[in-house]
């Protein structure tokens, strides 16, 4: 099977599960696995913040960002297509009891007219603006590079009225590789980072979130009380530091077979390309293909090729590390069969 429904569904290398088996560890609520302390300190220098903290999923990371920047009956502001707001089960309100203000972005970036708009101030009326959340690269919006500008420009707003923002960064590395803009400069422009060890960097399991060492500290109470105070946990931290010592570089390539996948397609008649295919995903819009979704996706498993349905009449690629440039010439064989069909 070619699995292309999601670059969360790479495995763990050879080299990853021998430095799992080798890991040296201890109890990382005391503070004393050395492979997990280490995998903070690689983070927060990556990102230049002074500190970071490995949680067990993006999902857990958005959502302790959430805790420590809110209190109950604050609004958060997000573009109307973020992964917080569609994707993880109403996390934000059940847990930190915000509600959730979106706005229609372009490309996946809020304007930030918009987010001046959408602030509230003092009135009894209202509930007062917690949080600004931003995603780069925006899923939703097929991977697309949210620009430092737009962050930057949001940033300055935010600073002046003393509210903080939080980026959604889960795939932030395929960012900075698409645009060759160091992860650092997206992340000055925040007060909270969360990113995914485990997407398209490779390793099998966790997140890291990062920040001010008072965030941080507030942040580490807070997955405790989530139940996420893990304890001889350097066997999983271990892979996460060959993801991001040796894995970042790895993401051009998938970009690259995003890239050649796209050109194929577009030359097939009855398909559309919906997004700009900026880093490693693919929206493919099959509204002429006289076909549903589910249709589309069966008659691509019965090709032995896996991708997801991802709205009304659109289905998502992703490439990864699993995937060839091979591979990619045979997905766009197993297309055309269907659209002739
Ligand atoms: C995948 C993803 C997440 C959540 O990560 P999990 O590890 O699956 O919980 C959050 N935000 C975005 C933009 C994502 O793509």
């Amino acid at each position: 099977m070619l699995d292309l429904r999601s670059d969360t569904v790479t495995k763990p290398s050879e080299k990853m599960r021998k430095a799992m088996y080798e890991a040296e560890v201890g109890d990382d609520v005391y503070g004393e696995d050395p492979t997990v302390n280490k995998l903070e300190k690689l983070a927060a220098n990556i990102l230049g913040k002074e500190d970071a903290l490995f949680v067990t999923s993006g999902t857990q990371g958005n959502q302790i960002a959430g805790l420590v920047h809110c209190k109950p009956g604050q609004e958060v502001i997000m573009e109307a297509q973020a992964h917080i707001f569609l994707y993880e089960a109403a996390a934000l309100s059940a847990f930190a009891g915000v509600q959730i203000k979106t706005l229609e972005g372009d490309n996946g970036a809020m304007k930030l007219g918009d987010v001046e708009a959408a602030i509230r101030g003092d009135d009894i009326h209202q509930p007062e603006t917690g949080l600004i959340c931003i995603e780069n690269t925006h899923n939703k919006a097929g991977g697309a590079v949210i620009p430092l500008e737009n962050m930057e420009k949001i940033y300055q707003l935010s600073k002046k009225l003393g509210i903080p923002v939080h980026l959604d960064g889960a795939r932030l590395f395929n960012a900075s590789v698409a645009s060759g803009i160091p992860v650092k400069e997206f992340a000055k422009y925040t007060y909270s980072v969360q990113f995914c060890l485990s997407k398209g960097l490779g390793a099998p399991v966790g997140s890291m979130i990062a920040g001010s060492s008072e965030f941080i500290s507030q942040a580490r109470k807070w997955r405790k009380r989530l139940g996420g105070g893990l304890r001889q946990v350097g066997v999983l931290a271990a892979p996460g530091i060959i993801a991001l010592e040796e894995n970042i570089k790895h993401l051009e390539q998938d970009h690259e077979n995003a890239k050649q996948l796209a050109e194929g397609l577009q030359n097939i008649e009855g398909i559309t390309i919906e997004n700009k295919v900026e880093t490693n995903i693919i929206l493919l819009d099959i509204t002429k293909s006289n076909t549903t979704t589910e249709h589309f996706v069966n008659y691509l498993k019965e090709q032995n090729i896996l991708a997801g349905p991802f709205g009304p009449n659109i289905i998502r690629f992703v490439t990864n590390n699993s995937i060839t440039k091979k591979d990619i010439d045979n997905v766009l064989v197993a297309v055309q069969k269907i659209v002739n069909r």
